[in-house]
């Protein structure tokens, strides 16, 4: 089969490799659509990636038993290998494993792992099903493009008497967008590139800022009455827009921070939080309960196209990181055969 691999600094490419086969549970997808992530980061600097892909859908085409998921079945691929016996595993909070599969002592190689592939290796109950009539593109979305945002959301309450405020209008933060008008809530958005600052205003948000204009906390507490905003979201995962975020989120507020970072953050635990009663969480995808409910914003909103911005060959994959990294897209996805 082929798949895509990241060759050096800024560059990516194809490569053929045997085709993995799947063994006990863990089932053989042919896999037709995937979305770009965070992978374009490692093709920027060079790094060799584990896990090349993971935002897959496809048709299960192998299984080595009986088991979930049968030959012929439409399914998301779900990211990570976890272990599903462990406590979170079992709660549904499989992303937070403790105890993730060592796939390549698994399987004896790393081919299958990821879904810039033209198949990839699952176990079974992580192949929810795709409802009928939804195309394998906007399955993808169920994993980061809408499923991020929305994990946060459930956890931090967002409905239509709240305004949001998000940091960062990437993929991520324009999949927040499409969850926010689907909750009908009101929302305000940062975002320093015009290209996704244009995006977030064709998909309805209220108002949008770069986080370089002047007196930006201020404008933000004047649109919200002085108060600041009922709840915000980071999606940017700059220090400067999480500040932002407890700043601009009024008393007994909810914040959640979704873009990833290894930077930090400094809290002054009695003004940013006590003496606000601000609730501050951190979140990574969602609960495997809240599946149906991601597809359906997925299956109703008409705002899922614009969050999906480029379709390509994945023979274009040096074009889709190249295009991901020029920071003029929303979600890209690719066709691994074509
Ligand atoms: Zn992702
Ligand atoms: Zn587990």
């Amino acid at each position: 089969m082929k798949m895509a691999v990241i060759l050096g600094e800024r560059r990516a490419g194809l490569i053929e490799v045997p085709d993995p086969q799947p063994k006990d549970n863990w089932v053989l997808i042919k896999v037709h659509a995937s979305a770009l992530c965070t992978e374009y980061k490692a093709f920027l600097v060079g790094r060799q990636l584990n896990l090349s892909g993971h935002e897959g859908a496809g048709e299960v085409i192998a299984v080595a038993q009986p088991g979930k998921v049968k030959v012929g079945d439409r399914v998301v691929i779900l990211p990570q290998f976890p272990c599903g016996k462990c406590a979170l595993c079992l709660a549904g909070d499989f992303i937070y494993c403790e105890n993730n599969s060592d796939f390549e002592e698994f399987v004896g190689s790393k081919i299958g792992i990821g879904t810039f592939a033209h198949y990839a290796l699952k176990p079974d109950w992580l192949l929810p099903p795709i409802p009928e009539g939804v195309s394998y593109e906007h399955a993808t979305m169920a994993i980061d493009g809408i499923g991020a945002s929305f994990g946060a959301f459930q956890a931090i309450h967002i409905n239509a008497s709240d305004t949001l405020l998000i940091t960062g209008l990437g993929p991520v933060g324009l999949g927040a967008v499409v969850n926010a008008r689907f909750r009908g809530c009101r929302i305000i958005g940062v975002e320093p590139i015009s290209w996704r600052r244009d995006r977030a205003l064709q998909m309805g948000i209220d108002f949008v800022f770069d986080p370089g204009e002047p007196d930006l906390l201020r404008k933000i507490m004047t649109l919200t009455g002085g108060k600041g905003v009922s709840c915000a979201l980071d999606c940017s995962g700059k220090v400067q827009s999480q500040r932002l975020c407890i700043d601009a989120t009024q008393r007994k507020g909810r914040v959640a921070f979704i873009g990833e970072t290894e930077d930090e953050l400094a809290i002054r635990v009695s003004p940013d939080m006590i003496r606000k009663g601000i609730t501050l969480i951190g979140s990574w995808l969602y609960n495997m309960s809240d599946y149906y409910n991601v597809m359906q914003v997925i299956q109703q909103s008409p705002l899922i196209d614009m969050l999906i911005s480029h379709c390509m060959p994945m023979s274009q994959i040096q074009g889709a990181f190249e295009l991901l990294a020029s920071g003029e897209s929303a979600k890209v996805v690719v066709h691994p055969w074509e």
